[in-house]
C-alpha cells in the first residue's frame, strides 16, 4: 500500500485496545511492512475514567496478532503520557530496541469528569483531560524526536473535528485538541529542517469504545436510548454513517508515508462530511 514503510519504525501511543484506532493505525503501518511499538497505559476499567482499559495482557495479545499476521517485528511497552519516568523509559526501551524511530503516532486519548458548562467543569476533569490529550503530546514528541534522526520522518497527532466546531459540554477535550492542531503546527515549522514532517488529523464521529461510551451517556443524560442518539447524530454526517478505526488508520498511514511527502502542517478532517472546510 505505502511500499515506503517496508523496515520502518513506528511507535503508536494508545494502541492497547482491539476496537480502537491506534491499534487500527499500528496494524495498518505493520501491513505496509513497519516495524511497530505498541504503548498503552495498563489499567482498569474505573468509574474515573471508564474509556482507560488496557490490560498487558491485551496489548501483548494484540502485539503478537500484529507479529504473527505481518511478519514484521512487533514490540509493546507500558507507557502513560501523564507520567514523565513511563515515558523515559518507553524511549530508552524504543532507542534499545529499534534504535531509530521514523513514525510517530501520538494516538493516546481521553477524557474525564462529566459533560458540563466550562464555566461549571470541574478543575480536576479538567486538568487531567488537557494532561492526556495535550501535554502528553508535547511530551512523548519531546521523547521521541530526538530518535527521528534519518530524514524523512513523519509525526501524526489525533486531534478532533471538536477542535475546530465547538462542541457545548465537552469544553475540555475540545480545547485539548484544538491545542494539539497548533502544537502540529509549530512542530512542522521547527522540524522542517530536519526533514520530519509533523500533521493532525481531525476525525468526526468513529465507531470506537469511545464513540460507544459516549452514545451510553448522553442517552443517560437526555433520557433517550442510545439507538435515539446514534440516529440524531447520523443526521448531522452526509455520508450518513460512523466512520471506522481502519478508515483513520489509512489516513494516518499516508500520512506516514512518502505518497504526503510535500504536506506538514496540517489538520485533516476525516469526518464523512460533517465537516468541510478549515
Ligand atoms: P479509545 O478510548 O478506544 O482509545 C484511546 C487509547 O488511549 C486507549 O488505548 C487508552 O488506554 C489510551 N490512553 C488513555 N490515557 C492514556 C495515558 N495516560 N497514557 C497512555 N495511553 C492512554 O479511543 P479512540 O476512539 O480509539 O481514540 C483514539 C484517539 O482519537 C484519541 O486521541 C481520541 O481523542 C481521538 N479521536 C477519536 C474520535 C472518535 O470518534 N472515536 C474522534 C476524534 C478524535
Amino acid at each position: 500500500m505505502y511500499p515506503d514503510l517496508k523496515d520502518k519504525t513506528a511507535l503508536v501511543s494508545g494502541a492497547g485496545k482491539k476496537a480502537g484506532i491506534g491499534y487500527a493505525v499500528a496494524r495498518k503501518l505493520a501491513a505496509c511492512g513497519a516495524n511497530v511499538l505498541l504503548a498503552d497505559i495498563f489499567r482498569q476499567k474505573d468509574r474515573s475514567n471508564p474509556l482507560v482499559t488496557t490490560s498487558e495482557n491485551e496489548l501483548s495479545e494484540l502485539t503478537e496478532s500484529v507479529r504473527s499476521d505481518f511478519g514484521v517485528r512487533a514490540e509493546y511497552c507500558h507507557l502513560d503520557v501523564t507520567d514523565a519516568d513511563s515515558i523515559a523509559r518507553m524511549a530508552e526501551y524504543a532507542g534499545a530496541q529499534f534504535g531509530q524511530i521514523q513514525v510517530l503516532c501520538n494516538n493516546a486519548g481521553s477524557v474525564f469528569g462529566v459533560p458540563n458548562t466550562l464555566h461549571t467543569y470541574d478543575d480536576e476533569a479538567w486538568q487531567k483531560t488537557l494532561d492526556v490529550n495535550l501535554n502528553g503530546v508535547f511530551r512523548v514528541s519531546k521523547a521521541i524526536v530526538p530518535l527521528m534522526t534519518a530524514p524523512g520522518g513523519s509525526i501524526v497527532n489525533l486531534a478532533s473535528r471538536a477542535a475546530k466546531v465547538p462542541p457545548a459540554f465537552n469544553g475540555a477535550y475540545a480545547v485539548s485538541k484544538a491545542g494539539v492542531m497548533m502544537l502540529t503546527k509549530v512542530m512542522a515549522r521547527e522540524l522542517a529542517g530536519a526533514g520530519i514532517r509533523v500533521n493532525a488529523v481531525c476525525p468526526g464521529v468513529i465507531a470506537t469504545d469511545f464513540t460507544q461510551w459516549r452514545f451510553e451517556l448522553e442517552a443517560e443524560i437526555l433520557q433517550a436510548s442510545e439507538e435515539e442518539r446514534q440516529a440524531e447524530m447520523l443526521k448531522t454526517i452526509p455520508l450518513g454513517r460512523l466512520g471506522t478505526a481502519d478508515e483513520v488508520a489509512d489516513l494516518i498511514a499516508f500520512l506516514a508515508s512518502a505518497q504526503s511527502a510535500y504536506i506538514t502542517g496540517q489538520a485533516v478532517n476525516i469526518t464523512g462530511g460533517q465537516l468541510m472546510e478549515l
